[in-house]
């Protein structure tokens, strides 16, 4: 089968290898779709920084492996322990794994696990192929196929919900970067938690995008600085570095708080008096566990927004140029790249 390998920095190829077969806890799926978001380039353009170039702890399994961690399918094929009625079924993939013996996995903060893996990130194949072969522990039924891609990118906006320290109904929250995951945790936000959300990105189309979704947007010298929360989904995007991270500051009311998922792989420098004074807070907010899970199906019922209209999608066989390549000297012209594998 065709699949996607990272091997290194600016190394990823498209290569055939052996169709993969499910043992008795895993299912065989047919990729339908796979998305590509900033942390895969980010691997691409400056890694491996999460990718795992020893073997893994867990899996044993260090690159080159298949990449993508944001996929689903057709369940095809299951192992013996599986039950009968997946086969057929269509279901995105919940990329993380976890030891479940470590004190975090004991208390359901998997994400913190002491060997946690995630498939087509670290130490797991991934999404990027014509067949994945995952746990059935791992893999969420969907009805609607826009939603493949989306289903992680949901969970790491319940996650970021559960770290912040304000409870959300109500509150002013000013979203910063609308990629796939800001555009998941804005829609999680405002229709779950019932948030007063405002995006902004400093990519034109991308907010026009949210706006014609029903967001309510800001341009930069439009927003204020009252905001109960602010939101920083860039990270380290190359265009702005360490400037989201302190302009959120800037946009919110004392007592405010900032919460990071963006990942930062450069140092960061501030004077943080201002912000004492000012009692502006800092969560930080890493993918997400069982207990999101949990809320997942409750989510997806009240998170009423089409996702349809931010996927585009290109041919696997495309997905270097037309995705890694093309992201480097035009990122604002998508929103979801995702891969018909
Ligand atoms: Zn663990």
């Amino acid at each position: 089968m065709k699949a996607l390998i990272y091997y290194g920095q600016r190394d990823i190829r498209l290569e055939d290898i052996p169709l993969p077969t499910p043992a008795k806890n895993e299912v065989l799926i047919n990729v339908t779709d796979a998305g590509i978001c900033q942390t895969q380039l980010n691997e691409f353009m400056e890694g491996p920084l999460i990718v795992n170039a020893e073997p893994h702890p867990l899996t044993g399994k260090a690159i080159p492996f298949v990449v993508g961690h944001e996929f689903g399918g057709i369940v095809e094929q299951i192992g013996a322990d599986v039950p009968d009625r997946c086969l057929g079924k269509q279901a995105a993939v919940l990329p993380l794994l976890s030891c479940g013996e470590c004190c975090y996995c004991q208390n359901g903060q998997e994400n913190l696990c002491d060997k946690w893996a995630y498939y087509g990130l670290i130490g797991a194949d991934g999404g990027f192929a014509e067949y994945a072969v995952v746990n059935y522990k791992n893999i969420f039924f969907v009805d609607d196929p826009s939603l493949l891609t989306f289903i992680e990118p949901i969970l790491v906006g319940i996650h970021a919900a559960a770290q912040a320290r304000t409870e959300l109904k109500g509150k002013k929250v000013l979203v910063l970067g609308v990629g796939t995951l800001g555009l998941a945790l804005a829609a999680v936000w405002k229709f779950y938690y019932g948030a007063d959300v405002y995006i902004n990105d400093i990519l034109s189309a991308r907010q026009q995008k949210a706006k014609e979704a029903g967001f309510k947007t800001l341009a930069k010298d439009e927003i204020p600085s009252d905001f109960d929360i602010v939101v920083d989904v860039a990270g380290s995007d190359p265009l702005s570095q360490q400037a989201t991270f302190m302009e959120g500051f800037e946009y919110m009311r004392k007592g405010g708080e900032l919460v990071v998922i963006g990942t930062y792989f450069h140092a960061l420098s501030f004077v943080p008096t201002p912000l004492i004074v000012a009692e502006k807070n800092i969560s930080f907010s890493f993918a997400y566990n069982s207990r999101d899970v949990a809320q997942l199906a409750g989510v997806l019922d009240a998170v009423k927004i089409d996702f349809a209209p931010f996927i585009e999608t290109v041919p696997l066989e495309n997905i270097i140029e037309m995705g890694y390549f093309r992201s480097e000297v035009d990122r604002d012209s998508f929103s979801r790249l995702v891969t018909k594998c």
